[in-house]
């Protein structure tokens, strides 16, 4: 990735321009960067068939402090200086899914940092002042990972739901997507949750945002899927697979018990071979989860507000240090989430 400098833009009709305080550094950021996904033995998805035209300013976990709006916006409620979550997904603002406020959903999808340009940078355009989230009493750093990893997984608890708190839930890979699965959960009075991961400090990590029991995951299914059942009392009815590789979705199948749903929301890529009569045999439903819409946003920004979501860790870094912590993210170095403080209003961050 390479440094860029460009005119800081003007913002025009209802566009609010935003100047970046904290810029959160997620694992989707590395599939832009390396412009792909992994599908198995289809392929891959190449991204640049899918609109993404370079240059492109990567970033879609941006909290910043409004500058300056365009005319169209001068009856909304908007202050400069003042701090705002920006919601990334923006939509077409249209069809009936971006009027339900689902535009996670939306055809015409222009996802910031994939489609426009986004947080790796000292400003962003939003095309919208309704894009913008009072976070007011929250930890910015940690607000930032909310548009991406808190209401990705918080779409995903959703389709597990209605449960009782008491039922297990297991949730795979304990990155800053499964810290924030297992703290909405906690905020949403879940007490059983198993996190499950191939790295013991991410394990602790889980263990002190609140899973009350984790598991190793070794390389092997069958063993994976053995640890999985006697951590939980028997194979489980609900999976949220943060990581949804081949493997992890592999063994996820397999730890489903009769009726099980499994919710796969990682990126990582891969393919899942499924023997075709375990499906009706175990009634098994597999469902996909994509980030999430603004209604639900809100719903993340008020659990959090409410005192009820536990932080997740996170590691500031500096905009000049991003191709170093993206090789870190790379390389499962990092727990929790980096977020990067950009600007003269963010903490001072570590030194590396
Ligand atoms: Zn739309
Ligand atoms: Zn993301």
């Amino acid at each position: 990735m390479e440094k860029l400098s460009r005119p800081t833009p003007v913002p025009v009709k209802r566009e609010v321009l935003v100047a970046v305080t904290h810029s959160g550094i997620c694992h989707s950021d590395l599939h832009v960067i390396e412009g792909s996904y992994d599908l198995g033995s289809r392929g891959s998805l190449d991204l640049a068939k899918r609109g993404l035209k370079l240059p492109l300013i990567p970033g879609h976990e941006v909290v910043g402090k409004i500058v300056s709006w365009g005319p169209e916006a001068d009856s909304e409620d908007l202050t400069v200086g003042d701090t705002r979550l920006v919601f990334p997904w923006i939509g077409c603002g249209e069809c009936p899914r971006c009027r339900a406020d689902e535009q996670n959903l939306c055809l015409s999808t222009r996802p910031m940092g994939l489609a426009s340009d986004g947080g790796y940078s000292t400003h962003v355009l939003v095309s919208d002042p309704k894009y913008l989230l009072d976070i007011d009493g929250l930890d910015p750093a940690v607000a930032a990972t909310y548009a991406c990893s808190g209401v990705t997984v918080f779409g995903a608890i959703r389709k597990l739901m209605p449960l009782d708190p008491e039922d297990v839930i297991v949730v795979i890979g304990a990155g800053g997507l499964g810290l924030n699965a297992i703290s909405l959960l906690r905020a949403l009075g879940h007490e059983w949750i198993c996190a499950v991961d191939s790295g013991q400090a991410k394990l602790d990590a889980a263990l002190a945002q609140g899973a009350s029991r984790v598991v190793l995951a070794d390389g092997n299914c069958a063993s994976t899927v053995a640890k999985i059942s006697e951590a939980c009392g028997g194979r489980v009815l609900s999976i949220i697979d943060t990581v949804n590789a081949s493997a992890t979705a592999e063994f996820a199948f397999d730890a489903l018990s009769k009726g099980g749903k499994l919710i796969l929301v990682g990126l990582f890529g891969g393919e899942l071979k499924l023997p075709l009569p375990l499906m009706p045999a175990k009634a098994a439903t597999l469902q996909g989860s994509y980030v999430g819409g603004l209604a639900e946003l809100r719903e993340v920004v008020a659990l959090a507000k409410r005192g009820l979501m536990p932080n997740i860790p996170v590691t500031p870094c500096a905009l000049d240090d991003v191709n170093q912590a993206l090789g870190d993210l790379r390389g499962g170095k990092v727990i929790g989430r980096m977020v990067m403080v950009i600007g003269d209003d963010g903490v001072a961050p570590r030194p590396r």
